[in-house]
């Protein structure tokens, strides 16, 4: 058994995705091999995190700076006839990158395999459906789940849940490896499948 305050940290860091007790045990003695400045500086980076990073209130990306909403959302040159949905902040990231998509994002926060109500509540759904509310400029929905059986049911479950809203309701085309995941795309797949969206 390691010593208390080892065992603590192990144990936060377990908590991390992708992150099991062995490897979070290697952190943790890697940590204790740097020096004073070098932990200090990983503290304060961890509590500038909660401090200087904010939520976008309408897509829910994160941002540092004055502004109310984030950058994209903030910029009068993105055409906001278009709200492309993705998974996580880390596929708005990968389709921004590329720079061939000039509408706005929502981040939905997850996938569901089941349409139960548990399920379906851990997915930011009233935001969503409150957005396409408010925003009357809206004109097509692209949903831009990842090409993963639970992506697949969420696009479905979005689909009927978007339906009587009289938007174009658009999927990313095919050319996605199928169980694959945006961030891991090629660009030029992840562009023709934006360009080919139907
Ligand atoms: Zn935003």
């Amino acid at each position: 058994m390691h010593p208390p305050s080892i065992q603590k940290l192990i144990d936060l860091f377990s908590k991390f995705p992708t992150v099991g007790p062995r490897t979070a045990a290697r952190f943790v003695f890697y940590l204790m091999g740097k020096s004073q400045e070098e932990i200090e500086e990983l503290t304060k980076s961890i509590l500038e995190l909660k401090e200087k990073v904010k939520i976008c209130p309408f897509c829910f990306n994160s941002f540092e700076g004055e502004s109310k909403l984030c950058p994209i959302c903030s910029n009068p040159s993105r055409d906001k006839t278009l709200l492309c949905i993705v998974e996580k902040e880390i596929d708005l990231e990968a389709i921004e990158k590329i720079k061939k998509y000039r509408g706005l994002y929502f981040i939905l926060g997850g996938t569901v395999s089941t349409f139960k109500k548990g399920d379906i509540e851990k997915l930011r759904i009233k935001e969503l459906v409150k957005r396409i509310k408010e925003r009357a400029e809206v004109q097509e929905i692209i949903i831009a789940v990842n090409p993963t059986a639970e992506g697949k049911a969420t696009a479905l479950y979005l689909e009927r849940a978007l339906k009587p809203f009289n938007k174009k309701i658009t999927r990313l085309g095919r050319g996605l490896p199928v169980g694959g995941e945006l961030e891991y795309a090629d660009e030029e797949t992840l562009s023709s499948a934006i360009e080919g969206r139907k």
